[in-house]
């Protein structure tokens, strides 16, 4: 089969032909009709550091995309060949303490599709049946590719009650923006999302944000001025992994706020932990998405007027995959589609 493959340790990424994924007793085989690209790929393709010590090679990858089954093992029940899925990208133990509990989100001994294991940028993948998630036929496969990013993005956005509330989101790329359109659904007040990509910034006003802010040009404190807000935000989500934006998130709360933390910092970064003590905030690291009450949430909200279809700006067949991935890294774009029929 033809495969996105990370097939030697230096920078790139290369189309090959290998062999078909085998699939175990409790296994789905899933035939790939669109995948979409994630930030994590272009670490991948540029080889850092973080890509160097984690992805195995030679390995394909990828793991957000959309398929039709078209293989069971033979211990799968409740799936059936033909049917629509896309899946969970994080692979759990089922014995560890958070496991048992029934927080598989917090599993201890993860192994991330595309990341640790094969991954979905070819025309087959296999993965557990528990990992399949079935698409509801009013769901396009479009929406349905971008399901693993916009779970960030639902399970970021949900964990802090934003009805009525004022919203900061640092980092207008895919996330930042689809959490806009997501705090709009369930009722935040006002939506002040903050970027350095104009280009990102004006998609981010068209999908529902109240202000956007480049960060290089304004400061939040003119923002709240325009806004009438005189004490701070009540809710902040940071998508951009960016110090500055952190602490300019920090400085920026109304005591008693409350932030989740999705954005990955490249290093590690200084925070006043005055702030935090003497305003009271609370702070929330986010990893991946709930199993599976995230995806019942999207997919529940998707099918309410849930509307990010705007996010999605380009589509390339796998083959052009290069000028996927330089339209990724320009910054000029929000999700990238790759269709492998
Ligand atoms: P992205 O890199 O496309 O978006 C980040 C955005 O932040 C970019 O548009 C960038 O221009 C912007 N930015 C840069 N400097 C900024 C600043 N000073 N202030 C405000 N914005 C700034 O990434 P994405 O795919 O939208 O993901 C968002 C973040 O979430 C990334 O850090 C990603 O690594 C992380 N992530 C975490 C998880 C998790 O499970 N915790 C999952 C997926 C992604
Ligand atoms: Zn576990």
């Amino acid at each position: 089969m033809r495969a996105l493959v990370k097939s030697s340790p230096k920078p790139g990424i290369w189309m090959e032909d290998i062999d078909e994924p085998s699939v175990g007793p409790n296994d789905v085989l899933i035939k790939i009709t669109k995948t979409s690209i994630c930030g994590t790929d272009l670490h991948i393709v540029a080889w850092d550091e973080w890509a160097q010590s984690t992805i195995p090679v030679p390995m394909a990858v990828g793991h957000e995309y959309v398929g039709v089954v078209a293989g069971l093992g033979s211990e799968v029940e409740g799936i059936h060949v033909g049917q629509r899925v896309s899946g969970e990208g994080h692979i759990v133990c089922g014995r560890c303490r958070n496991c048992q509990a029934g927080r598989r989100h917090l599993c201890i001994n993860t192994v991330g599709v595309g990341v640790n294991r094969p991954g979905a940028f070819a025309e087959y993948l296999a993965i557990p049946g528990s990992n399949v998630q079935p698409i509801p036929d009013d769901i396009p496969d479009d929406i349905a590719a971008i399901l693993d990013p916009l779970g960030n993005a639902v399970h970021t956005a949900l964990h802090f009650d934003l009805v009525g509330e004022d919203v900061l989101i640092t980092g207008a790329g895919p996330i930042g923006i689809m959490a806009v359109v997501i705090a709009r659904h369930v009722g935040a007040r006002y939506i002040v999302v903050t970027d350095v990509n104009e280009y990102r910034l004006r998609l981010s006003q068209t999908m529902g944000a109240d202000r956007e802010m480049n960060v290089l040009t304004e400061s939040l404190d003119e923002v709240m001025v325009d806004l009438d807000m005189c004490e701070g935000f009540d809710v902040g989500l940071e998508m951009s992994g960016q110090p500055s934006a952190l602490h300019d998130m920090i400085t920026h709360m109304d005591n008693g706020g409350e932030i989740a933390l999705l954005g990955i910092p490249p290093k590690q970064a200084p925070i006043d932990w005055n702030d935090i003590v003497f305003k009271g905030l609370t702070l929330q690291g986010i990893y991946g998405r709930r199993m599976f009450e995230t995806w019942y949430k999207m997919l529940a909200m998707l099918q309410t007027g849930l509307d990010v279809s705007g996010v999605i700006t380009h589509h390339f067949p796998a083959d052009d995959y290069e000028a996927a991935f330089d339209v990724m890294r320009s910054g000029e774009c929000g999700k990238v589609i790759l269709n492998w029929e």
